[in-house]
């Protein structure tokens, strides 16, 4: 077990203990957002016939100068049954299965019509305006790579070949867990010294946001027997996100518990502002997040340590890289411990990224910064940034934004 460790190893460690990604099938019309795990193979050629790709007439190319006879028509949908031999064409729309004998398509605004018949140009390209069958793709050809988030683009391609589902990385079932006795329901009025359970329907939003499966919410009481109970009533998930009662107060009772359950301690307590008692432990078949009861530093140890292993456990690249952009006002702050800041990041008029502060500090409340969508580092130590000053930053919401 670890004590006092940087972020920059605490990241390591969560990331080491996420099992492998596991391969479930999805329907493509839901899986925009997940990862393909596995090649996909083109099932058919594509096209999946010679097609025209211009409105115009399919034609010989030894008819070229002549004057040929339309015999049919041709549109997307509807195919002919007329051939186009020497001296004849048939009128074809783009996207039309070109009719037997077409050796290239010649465009409408390059030919004079004189009632059933047509004048061709001088020159004519064998396969000019033409796609051959399979020219985009051949069947069996990788079409897309295992790791591809799947997107609406490429799930318009997944359905274009008449794909219906795919194999792709399972992410995990989620259970939140607000610990406290003070805590009620949202919609509840509290009584002195009762306060509204923020972080689980907090978590819970940011556990859908990062791709869980499906996400289910309880609360525990500070005793040891409603916290195994609330832990063994969530035996399905995989992950399980507990907020508060990881400090040193009496009843902070979640890493002892978390040990009983049968668990491994990963991390406790990272050098780090906010997120201190942070705790991590692993298994059996199940990993736990032990998170701070502060909104703030929980809110923070989800995007620093959940999002990140979230990605890794559905199969997405984990990026950690930060990307940098410019204050926008003189900021000044001093920690210990590596300091994390909300702050709100918008993309300036040139494209680069300008970073601006809000008017508080060092608070566990999260209303003053609710507009945030982004951390910035400072390194421990004092810090008296000018306006302009270049800052490290990563989205709350995950690498992209
Ligand atoms: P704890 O880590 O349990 O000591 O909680 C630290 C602080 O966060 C206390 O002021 C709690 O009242 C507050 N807190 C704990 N859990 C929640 C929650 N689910 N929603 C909002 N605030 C909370
Ligand atoms: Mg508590």
């Amino acid at each position: 077990m670890h004590r006092f460790i940087s972020p920059e190893q605490a990241l390591d460690l969560v990331l080491q203990h996420i099992p492998a990604p596991s391969v479930d099938s999805c329907s493509v019309d839901d899986s925009v957002g997940r990862v393909l795990a596995a090649e996909v193979p083109a099932p058919s050629d594509y096209p999946a016939f010679q097609r025209a790709m211009m409105d115009g007439f399919a034609v010989r190319v030894s008819d070229a100068g002549k004057t040929v006879v339309i015999v049919g028509e041709a549109s997307a949908g509807h195919a002919t049954g007329a051939k186009v031999e020497p001296g004849c064409c048939v009128e074809i729309m783009t996207g039309a299965p070109c009719p037997e004998g077409t050796e290239a398509v010649v465009p409408v605004e390059n030919t004079t019509r004189e009632g059933d018949r047509v004048v061709l140009p001088p020159e004519i390209r064998p396969g000019r305006h033409v796609q051959p069958r399979g020219q985009i793709c051949k069947q069996g050809a990788p079409i897309l790579q295992p790791g591809t988030v799947i997107t609406p683009l490429v799930l318009g391609v997944l359905t274009s070949f008449g794909l219906d589902h795919v194999p792709v990385f399972r992410p995990p079932r989620v259970g939140v867990i607000s610990t406290g006795d003070e805590l009620v329901h949202g919609q509840a009025d509290p009584s002195l010294g009762q306060i509204r359970d923020s972080n689980g329907p907090m978590l819970a939003a940011m556990a859908r946001q990062a791709g869980a499966l499906d996400v289910v919410r309880t609360r525990a009481l500070d005793t040891s027997e409603s916290l195994q109970g609330e832990i063994e009533k969530l035996r399905d998930r995989d992950l399980i996100l507990l907020t508060g009662g990881v400090s040193m107060g009496r009843y902070d009772l979640v890493p002892r518990i978390l040990e009983a359950t049968g668990a491994e301690p990963v991390l406790h307590k990272i050098a780090q502002q906010p997120g201190k008692p942070l705790f991590m432990a692993a298994g059996p078949g199940r990993m736990f997040f032990g998170l701070p009861g502060n909104p703030r530093a929980t809110h923070f140890c989800f995007v620093r340590y959940v999002i990140p292993a979230m990605h890794k456990w559905t199969g997405r690249k984990v990026v950690l890289a930060p990307l940098f952009g410019s204050l926008s006002r003189p900021y000044a702050c001093k920690s210990d411990r590596t300091l994390f800041v909300p702050m709100r990041v918008e993309t300036a008029p040139d494209g680069s990224y300008a970073v601006w502060p809000f008017d508080e500090r060092g608070s566990a409340d999260i209303y003053n910064i609710a507009r945030a969508n982004a951390y910035v580092r400072f390194a421990p130590g004092e810090h008296k940034l000018d306006a302009g000053a270049r800052v490290p930053f990563f989205w709350m919401g995950g690498a992209d934004g």
